[in-house]
Protein backbone atom coordinates (compact mmCIF):
# COMPACT_ATOMS: atom_id res chain seq x y z
CA UNK A 1 0.00 0.00 0.00
CA UNK A 2 0.87 3.42 -1.35
CA UNK A 3 1.81 5.67 1.88
CA UNK A 4 3.12 9.42 2.29
CA UNK A 5 6.15 10.80 4.33
CA UNK A 6 4.47 12.51 7.02
CA UNK A 7 7.54 12.69 9.21
CA UNK A 8 7.82 17.08 8.58
CA UNK A 9 4.62 17.78 10.74
CA UNK A 10 4.68 21.64 10.54
CA UNK A 11 2.24 22.17 7.56
CA UNK A 12 -0.36 20.30 8.51
CA UNK A 13 0.02 21.50 12.28
CA UNK A 14 0.36 25.00 11.49
CA UNK A 15 -2.96 25.03 8.98
CA UNK A 16 -4.91 23.13 11.15
CA UNK A 17 -4.33 25.67 14.36
CA UNK A 18 -5.53 28.40 11.74
CA UNK A 19 -8.34 26.70 10.65
CA UNK A 20 -8.96 26.24 13.86
CA UNK A 21 -8.24 29.50 15.24
CA UNK A 22 -10.38 30.93 12.29
CA UNK A 23 -13.91 28.80 13.26
CA UNK A 24 -13.51 29.85 16.76
CA UNK A 25 -13.14 33.52 16.54
CA UNK A 26 -16.06 33.51 14.04
CA UNK A 27 -17.84 31.34 16.40
CA UNK A 28 -18.57 28.29 14.21
CA UNK A 29 -17.87 24.94 14.17
CA UNK A 30 -16.95 22.42 11.61
CA UNK A 31 -20.00 21.32 11.54
CA UNK A 32 -23.54 22.57 9.61
CA UNK A 33 -24.94 26.32 10.43
CA UNK A 34 -28.48 27.59 9.53
CA UNK A 35 -27.23 28.73 5.86
CA UNK A 36 -26.60 24.84 5.26
CA UNK A 37 -30.03 23.42 6.93
CA UNK A 38 -31.61 26.22 4.79
CA UNK A 39 -30.24 24.58 1.71
CA UNK A 40 -30.69 20.84 2.74
CA UNK A 41 -34.37 21.77 3.34
CA UNK A 42 -34.37 23.98 -0.50
CA UNK A 43 -32.51 21.13 -2.65
CA UNK A 44 -35.10 18.61 -1.09
CA UNK A 45 -38.33 20.18 -1.74
CA UNK A 46 -36.90 21.89 -5.22
CA UNK A 47 -36.63 17.58 -5.76
CA UNK A 48 -39.95 17.12 -4.62
CA UNK A 49 -42.13 20.29 -5.91
CA UNK A 50 -40.38 19.79 -9.54
CA UNK A 51 -40.47 16.05 -9.41
CA UNK A 52 -44.72 16.65 -8.25
CA UNK A 53 -45.28 19.05 -11.42
CA UNK A 54 -44.13 17.00 -13.83
CA UNK A 55 -46.41 14.25 -12.64
CA UNK A 56 -49.33 16.36 -12.04
CA UNK A 57 -49.04 19.81 -13.82
CA UNK A 58 -50.63 20.11 -17.21
CA UNK A 59 -48.94 21.06 -20.16
CA UNK A 60 -47.48 20.70 -23.36
CA UNK A 61 -44.82 17.86 -23.86
CA UNK A 62 -42.05 20.38 -24.26
CA UNK A 63 -42.91 21.90 -21.11
CA UNK A 64 -42.55 18.63 -19.34
CA UNK A 65 -39.14 18.41 -20.79
CA UNK A 66 -37.68 21.47 -19.58
CA UNK A 67 -39.31 20.83 -16.19
CA UNK A 68 -37.72 17.03 -16.11
CA UNK A 69 -34.31 19.31 -16.63
CA UNK A 70 -35.09 21.54 -13.99
CA UNK A 71 -36.01 18.48 -12.34
CA UNK A 72 -32.58 16.44 -12.55
CA UNK A 73 -30.29 19.83 -12.02
CA UNK A 74 -31.92 19.49 -8.59
CA UNK A 75 -29.79 16.03 -8.29
CA UNK A 76 -26.72 17.56 -9.45
CA UNK A 77 -27.19 20.21 -6.70
CA UNK A 78 -28.57 17.19 -3.67
CA UNK A 79 -25.50 15.53 -4.89
CA UNK A 80 -22.65 18.66 -4.81
CA UNK A 81 -24.53 20.22 -1.54
CA UNK A 82 -26.04 17.77 0.48
CA UNK A 83 -24.88 14.14 -0.16
CA UNK A 84 -21.05 14.99 -0.48
CA UNK A 85 -20.92 16.71 3.01
CA UNK A 86 -22.66 13.82 4.48
CA UNK A 87 -20.76 11.11 2.71
CA UNK A 88 -18.05 13.15 4.68
CA UNK A 89 -19.62 13.37 7.68
CA UNK A 90 -19.55 16.85 7.62
CA UNK A 91 -22.82 18.00 8.81
CA UNK A 92 -23.81 16.81 12.12
CA UNK A 93 -22.25 15.60 15.47
CA UNK A 94 -24.99 12.99 15.14
CA UNK A 95 -23.84 9.85 12.99
CA UNK A 96 -27.25 9.23 12.17
CA UNK A 97 -28.41 12.34 11.13
CA UNK A 98 -25.04 12.52 8.23
CA UNK A 99 -25.82 8.45 7.44
CA UNK A 100 -29.96 9.42 6.92
CA UNK A 101 -28.42 12.65 5.13
CA UNK A 102 -25.96 10.45 2.96
CA UNK A 103 -29.02 8.28 0.96
CA UNK A 104 -29.56 11.37 -0.92
CA UNK A 105 -27.16 10.21 -2.92
CA UNK A 106 -29.15 6.75 -3.35
CA UNK A 107 -32.25 8.91 -3.53
CA UNK A 108 -30.82 9.90 -7.10
CA UNK A 109 -30.07 6.54 -8.31
CA UNK A 110 -26.44 6.26 -7.00
CA UNK A 111 -25.34 3.94 -4.64
CA UNK A 112 -23.42 5.87 -1.52
CA UNK A 113 -21.90 3.31 0.24
CA UNK A 114 -19.63 2.29 -3.06
CA UNK A 115 -19.33 6.32 -3.62
CA UNK A 116 -18.21 6.42 -0.13
CA UNK A 117 -15.19 3.79 -1.00
CA UNK A 118 -14.14 5.47 -4.09
CA UNK A 119 -14.80 8.48 -2.65
CA UNK A 120 -13.60 8.97 -0.08
CA UNK A 121 -10.90 6.42 0.68
CA UNK A 122 -9.44 6.11 -3.10
CA UNK A 123 -9.58 9.88 -4.17
CA UNK A 124 -9.21 11.72 -0.89
CA UNK A 125 -6.43 9.64 0.50
CA UNK A 126 -4.83 9.54 -2.82
CA UNK A 127 -5.51 12.10 -5.59
CA UNK A 128 -3.60 11.81 -8.66
CA UNK A 129 -1.86 8.37 -7.69
CA UNK A 130 -1.40 5.89 -10.29
CA UNK A 131 -3.77 2.82 -9.30
CA UNK A 132 -5.76 4.15 -6.76
CA UNK A 133 -7.57 7.55 -7.51
CA UNK A 134 -10.57 6.24 -9.88
CA UNK A 135 -11.07 9.72 -10.85
CA UNK A 136 -8.05 9.85 -12.65
CA UNK A 137 -9.24 6.42 -14.57
CA UNK A 138 -10.27 7.52 -18.20
CA UNK A 139 -11.37 4.12 -19.19
CA UNK A 140 -9.45 3.86 -22.13
CA UNK A 141 -11.53 6.65 -23.61
CA UNK A 142 -9.30 9.75 -22.49
CA UNK A 143 -5.64 10.07 -21.59
CA UNK A 144 -5.83 11.77 -17.98
CA UNK A 145 -2.87 10.41 -16.44
CA UNK A 146 0.58 10.11 -17.65
CA UNK A 147 0.47 6.61 -16.81
CA UNK A 148 -1.74 5.67 -18.90
CA UNK A 149 -0.95 4.19 -22.45
CA UNK A 150 -0.53 6.39 -25.62
CA UNK A 151 -3.00 6.05 -28.49
CA UNK A 152 -3.22 7.85 -31.58
CA UNK A 153 -6.90 8.77 -31.05
CA UNK A 154 -5.88 10.35 -28.22
CA UNK A 155 -4.85 13.27 -30.21
CA UNK A 156 -7.82 14.18 -30.47
CA UNK A 157 -9.61 13.55 -26.86
CA UNK A 158 -10.04 18.07 -26.44
CA UNK A 159 -12.42 17.46 -29.28
CA UNK A 160 -14.40 14.29 -28.01
CA UNK A 161 -14.13 14.02 -24.23
CA UNK A 162 -17.59 15.86 -24.16
CA UNK A 163 -19.06 13.12 -25.31
CA UNK A 164 -17.50 10.49 -23.09
CA UNK A 165 -18.31 13.01 -20.22
CA UNK A 166 -22.03 13.31 -21.34
CA UNK A 167 -22.61 9.48 -20.32
CA UNK A 168 -20.94 9.37 -16.87
CA UNK A 169 -23.96 9.90 -14.44
CA UNK A 170 -25.83 8.10 -16.88
CA UNK A 171 -23.29 5.48 -16.40
CA UNK A 172 -23.30 5.46 -13.20
CA UNK A 173 -27.24 5.35 -12.14
CA UNK A 174 -27.16 2.26 -14.74
CA UNK A 175 -24.56 -0.41 -14.91
CA UNK A 176 -21.25 1.02 -12.93
CA UNK A 177 -22.82 0.60 -9.23
CA UNK A 178 -23.38 -2.94 -10.27
CA UNK A 179 -20.17 -3.55 -11.96
CA UNK A 180 -18.24 -1.89 -9.24
CA UNK A 181 -20.12 -4.42 -6.45
CA UNK A 182 -19.73 -7.18 -9.49
CA UNK A 183 -15.65 -6.84 -9.39
CA UNK A 184 -15.39 -6.70 -5.51
CA UNK A 185 -17.48 -9.61 -4.90
CA UNK A 186 -15.07 -11.20 -7.73
CA UNK A 187 -11.79 -10.26 -6.38
CA UNK A 188 -13.31 -11.22 -2.23
CA UNK A 189 -13.75 -8.03 -1.16
CA UNK A 190 -16.43 -8.04 1.97
CA UNK A 191 -19.23 -6.13 1.01
CA UNK A 192 -21.63 -5.79 4.12
CA UNK A 193 -24.94 -7.71 3.17
CA UNK A 194 -26.67 -4.38 3.84
CA UNK A 195 -25.14 -2.34 1.33
CA UNK A 196 -25.99 -5.00 -1.67
CA UNK A 197 -29.78 -4.82 0.14
CA UNK A 198 -30.02 -0.59 -0.15
CA UNK A 199 -28.29 -1.04 -3.64
CA UNK A 200 -31.35 -3.24 -4.86
CA UNK A 201 -33.67 -1.29 -2.99
CA UNK A 202 -32.86 1.85 -4.12
CA UNK A 203 -32.30 1.32 -7.84
CA UNK A 204 -35.65 -0.20 -7.72
CA UNK A 205 -37.06 2.91 -5.86
CA UNK A 206 -34.96 5.46 -8.61
CA UNK A 207 -36.50 3.58 -11.67
CA UNK A 208 -39.74 3.68 -9.95
CA UNK A 209 -40.07 7.25 -10.31
CA UNK A 210 -37.95 7.72 -12.93
CA UNK A 211 -39.46 5.15 -15.46
CA UNK A 212 -42.49 3.43 -13.88
CA UNK A 213 -44.83 6.49 -12.42
CA UNK A 214 -44.35 8.62 -15.16
CA UNK A 215 -45.54 5.52 -17.55
CA UNK A 216 -48.28 5.41 -15.14
CA UNK A 217 -49.48 9.21 -14.99
CA UNK A 218 -48.35 10.88 -18.47
CA UNK A 219 -49.23 10.35 -21.41
CA UNK A 220 -46.36 9.15 -23.01
CA UNK A 221 -44.03 6.17 -24.74
CA UNK A 222 -41.04 4.65 -23.03
CA UNK A 223 -39.46 5.63 -25.93
CA UNK A 224 -40.00 9.25 -25.03
CA UNK A 225 -39.81 9.07 -21.54
CA UNK A 226 -36.11 6.93 -22.04
CA UNK A 227 -35.35 9.88 -24.21
CA UNK A 228 -36.07 12.85 -21.82
CA UNK A 229 -34.01 10.48 -18.69
CA UNK A 230 -30.94 10.62 -21.30
CA UNK A 231 -31.05 13.99 -22.75
CA UNK A 232 -30.66 14.89 -18.63
CA UNK A 233 -28.27 12.67 -17.82
CA UNK A 234 -26.21 13.88 -20.66
CA UNK A 235 -26.67 17.59 -19.15
CA UNK A 236 -25.91 16.06 -15.87
CA UNK A 237 -22.85 14.25 -16.96
CA UNK A 238 -21.48 17.05 -18.63
CA UNK A 239 -22.09 19.44 -15.74
CA UNK A 240 -21.04 17.24 -12.91
CA UNK A 241 -17.89 16.06 -14.90
CA UNK A 242 -16.76 19.48 -15.66
CA UNK A 243 -16.96 20.49 -12.29
CA UNK A 244 -15.08 17.82 -10.71
CA UNK A 245 -12.42 17.34 -13.32
CA UNK A 246 -11.48 21.56 -12.79
CA UNK A 247 -10.19 20.83 -9.06
CA UNK A 248 -7.45 18.59 -10.27
CA UNK A 249 -7.12 17.81 -13.50
CA UNK A 250 -6.05 21.13 -15.42
CA UNK A 251 -2.84 22.86 -17.17
CA UNK A 252 0.30 21.85 -14.84
CA UNK A 253 -1.30 19.15 -13.03
CA UNK A 254 0.70 16.73 -10.95
CA UNK A 255 1.37 13.63 -10.28
CA UNK A 256 3.24 12.09 -7.76
CA UNK A 257 6.86 9.95 -8.10
CA UNK A 258 5.92 6.75 -6.00
CA UNK A 259 8.98 5.04 -4.89
CA UNK A 260 8.70 1.65 -3.53
CA UNK A 261 5.71 2.12 -2.50
CA UNK A 262 6.33 5.77 -1.25
CA UNK A 263 5.83 9.06 -2.00
CA UNK A 264 8.34 11.46 -0.49
CA UNK A 265 6.49 14.45 0.71
CA UNK A 266 3.49 14.97 3.28
CA UNK A 267 -0.02 14.16 2.93
CA UNK A 268 -1.05 17.66 3.35
CA UNK A 269 1.70 19.19 0.92
CA UNK A 270 0.69 16.79 -1.69
CA UNK A 271 -3.04 17.84 -1.80
CA UNK A 272 -1.78 21.20 -2.06
CA UNK A 273 -0.08 20.19 -5.35
CA UNK A 274 -2.57 17.96 -6.73
CA UNK A 275 -5.67 20.39 -5.93
CA UNK A 276 -6.85 23.70 -7.44
CA UNK A 277 -9.57 26.03 -6.42
CA UNK A 278 -11.53 28.04 -9.11
CA UNK A 279 -13.88 30.94 -9.34
CA UNK A 280 -13.89 31.28 -5.41
CA UNK A 281 -14.75 35.19 -5.52
CA UNK A 282 -17.93 33.89 -7.33
CA UNK A 283 -21.01 33.56 -4.47
CA UNK A 284 -23.72 32.33 -6.80
CA UNK A 285 -21.45 29.48 -8.30
CA UNK A 286 -19.89 28.51 -4.82
CA UNK A 287 -23.43 28.08 -3.35
CA UNK A 288 -24.68 26.19 -6.45
CA UNK A 289 -21.78 23.49 -7.02
CA UNK A 290 -21.63 23.20 -2.73
CA UNK A 291 -18.35 24.79 -2.60
CA UNK A 292 -16.74 22.21 -4.33
CA UNK A 293 -14.67 24.79 -6.11
CA UNK A 294 -13.14 25.56 -3.28
CA UNK A 295 -11.59 22.44 -3.31
CA UNK A 296 -8.27 22.80 -1.34
CA UNK A 297 -10.23 22.89 1.95
CA UNK A 298 -12.22 20.44 1.18
CA UNK A 299 -9.41 17.97 0.41
CA UNK A 300 -7.50 19.23 3.84
CA UNK A 301 -10.65 18.93 5.66
CA UNK A 302 -13.19 16.94 4.33
CA UNK A 303 -15.17 16.65 7.88
CA UNK A 304 -15.23 20.36 7.54
CA UNK A 305 -19.43 21.60 6.36
CA UNK A 306 -18.75 23.59 2.94
CA UNK A 307 -20.66 26.32 4.11
CA UNK A 308 -17.59 27.40 6.24
CA UNK A 309 -15.22 27.12 3.17
CA UNK A 310 -15.22 31.01 2.13
CA UNK A 311 -14.67 32.12 5.80
CA UNK A 312 -11.23 29.84 5.48
CA UNK A 313 -10.21 29.74 1.97
CA UNK A 314 -8.06 32.97 2.77
CA UNK A 315 -6.49 31.16 5.79
CA UNK A 316 -5.43 27.84 3.39
CA UNK A 317 -4.29 30.25 0.95
CA UNK A 318 -1.70 32.41 3.22
CA UNK A 319 -0.50 29.37 4.64
CA UNK A 320 0.01 27.71 1.65
CA UNK A 321 2.17 30.34 0.60
CA UNK A 322 3.65 31.04 4.23
CA UNK A 323 5.31 28.02 3.69
CA UNK A 324 6.69 28.72 0.10
CA UNK A 325 4.58 26.35 -1.92
CA UNK A 326 1.83 26.96 -4.66
CA UNK A 327 -1.86 28.34 -4.39
CA UNK A 328 -3.36 26.75 -7.04
CA UNK A 329 -5.67 29.08 -8.13
CA UNK A 330 -8.05 29.89 -11.39
CA UNK A 331 -10.37 33.06 -11.08
CA UNK A 332 -13.31 31.53 -13.26
CA UNK A 333 -14.88 28.29 -13.83
CA UNK A 334 -14.92 29.42 -17.76
CA UNK A 335 -11.18 29.76 -17.59
CA UNK A 336 -10.83 26.26 -15.14
CA UNK A 337 -12.98 24.68 -18.17
CA UNK A 338 -10.43 25.98 -20.76
CA UNK A 339 -7.63 25.26 -18.24
CA UNK A 340 -8.80 21.43 -18.50
CA UNK A 341 -9.45 21.12 -22.42
CA UNK A 342 -6.22 22.36 -22.94
CA UNK A 343 -4.47 19.90 -20.45
CA UNK A 344 -6.37 17.18 -22.67
CA UNK A 345 -4.57 18.54 -25.59
CA UNK A 346 -1.25 18.29 -24.42
CA UNK A 347 -1.82 14.90 -22.86
CA UNK A 348 -3.46 13.94 -26.12
CA UNK A 349 -0.20 14.96 -27.75
CA UNK A 350 2.44 12.83 -25.67
CA UNK A 351 0.17 9.88 -27.80
ZN1 LIG B 1 -14.96 14.95 -1.35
Amino acid sequence: MVKFDNRDKAFALELKSRVNKCLADNGKTQFADTAMYIKIVFWLASWAITYGLILFWDMPGWGKVLLAIAHAFTHLFIAFNISHDANHQSISTNPMVNRILSYTLDLIGVNSYLWRVAHNKEHHGFINVEGIDSNVNGYGLVRFAPWDPKKSTFQYQNLYALFAYAIATFNYVTVKDFRIMLNAYKAGEKIPFAAILELVIFKVFYYGYAFVLPMIFLPYSFGQIFLTFLLCHVILGISLTMVFLCGHLTEGAHFPTIDNEKIAEPWAVHVVKTTNDFAVNSPVFTWFVGAINIHIIHHLYPTICHTHYKLLSPVIAQTIEDFGYKYNQIPTFTEAIISHFKYLKEMGKAA
